[in-house]
């Protein structure tokens, strides 16, 4: 029997990734859900292409849109929050969790009750709310696996073997788009410059949080959260050339990693067909034919973003959204061309420092709350 297959997020980067993987494997997998922000029109002509069942769309105002052009069809059409978690109530053998930042947080909650496993690219809901995943996950009995590059290929290392004998883990870093750059050269970045990522071609917030290292600081403490470790326990290396993705460190002084070419359709395919590897068409690793592979320690004077968040990885829940939100609102702002580059840190640290520690945090209804207090504090930082 195909198994079903939800995806939130379908028309951003990863969402497409997928399709492409389960476009080899239409025999074993059905795409039986996909929920979109705005995207009415790929959301209509994914939906019609692989018969979905229930599409969602988040913009309640692209719903009409959506419904006319699907008319005629056996879709469901949703809109709204309410509606996409109907969606996730549905229940999957497989969800995708592919939404970008905050805004994925509610429905990858959701996916984690309802699904049988969850495929977890979501980092910012690790990050803000890891708390009410792994407890929505363990009530379920839902597996969860990072598609991150970074998380799967920790996933990966310590698969199979005694994770309590890790002595740290690392994520490698490619840089990103600035790497070379000064901090005065980095006054005076515009978007442009900082949307080419040297190695991965991935959505714009992504790639301007790899510009700042923000990225890495988020994939450090998401990289805490799914394998329980502590700050002391994860670093982060700089490898311009993003082959190796990530190393565990054991014990008795192995350290197990895991390579391949910067490809996330393999990432996203181990997820998918966790415990069984799929076939993809892949450019093979080819080492000899690769002149180096370099290794550095981060600088953290020219990235203090990173510095920040390595250093929250132990910190209050308050902090870790505090972190993550005012980052959302500073990128979005530079890429509206209101604020300068290196002004995204500026407004993460200040609104980090006026601040305070609600009272709870452990209900979903107090994270959102919490959270829209930090983006109405990191909008007067602009
Ligand atoms: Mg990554």
């Amino acid at each position: 029997m195909k198994q079903s297959v939800l995806i939130l997020g379908v028309t951003g980067s990863i969402g497409m990734s997928t399709i492409n993987v389960l476009n080899q494997y239409q025999d074993d997998y059905q795409i039986k859900a996909i929920v979109s922000g705005s995207n009415w029109q790929d959301l209509a002509r994914i939906a019609k292409e692989h018969k979905v069942q229930y599409v969602g769309i988040s913009d309640e105002s692209s719903y009409n849109n959506l419904k006319d052009e699907l008319s005629g069809t056996d879709c469901q059409v949703f809109a709204g929050q309410e509606g996409i978690l109907e969606i996730c109530g549905k229940g999957y053998d497989i969800a995708v969790a592919a939404i970008a930042g905050f805004a994925g947080l509610a429905s990858t909650i959701a996916a984690a009750k309802y699904s049988k496993k969850l495929c977890i690219a979501n980092k910012e809901s690790i990050v803000c709310a890891w708390n009410l995943i792994n407890q929505a996950s363990k009530a379920s009995g839902c597996k969860i696996i990072p598609v991150d590059s970074e998380h799967s290929a920790l996933f990966q290392c310590i698969e199979n073997h005694n994770n309590k004998k890790i002595h740290k883990v690392a994520i490698t870093a490619s840089g990103g788009a600035l790497r070379d750059y000064s901090r005065d050269q980095m006054a005076g970045v515009t978007p442009e410059i900082a949307l080419k990522h040297p190695n991965w071609n991935m959505g714009a917030k992504v790639t301007i949080d790899s510009a700042t290292l923000v990225n890495k600081g988020l994939e450090a403490i998401e990289a805490a959260k799914l394998f329980d470790l502590s700050s002391s326990e994860v670093d982060v290396i700089v490898h311009r050339e993003s082959i190796v993705h990530g190393l565990v460190y054991y014990s008795d002084g192995s350290v197990i990693s895991q390579l391949g070419v910067p490809d996330m359709r393999s990432t996203i395919s181990y997820a998918i067909g966790y415990p069984h590897r799929m076939e993809i068409n892949h450019s093979l690793l080819n080492l000899p034919e690769m002149t180096k592979l370099s290794f550095e320690a981060p600088d953290f004077t020219r990235f203090p973003m990173l510095k920040l968040a390595l250093s929250l990885i132990d910190d209050e829940q308050y902090k870790l959204i505090t972190f993550n939100s005012a980052d959302e609102v500073a990128v979005n702002a530079f890429l509206k061309g209101q604020i300068g580059f290196l002004d995204i840190e500026r407004v993460i640290t200040e609104t980090l420092s006026n601040m305070r520690n609600p009272n709870s945090l452990g209900t979903l209804e107090e994270i959102q709350q919490f959270n829209q207090s930090v983006i109405e504090q990191a909008s007067k930082c602009l």
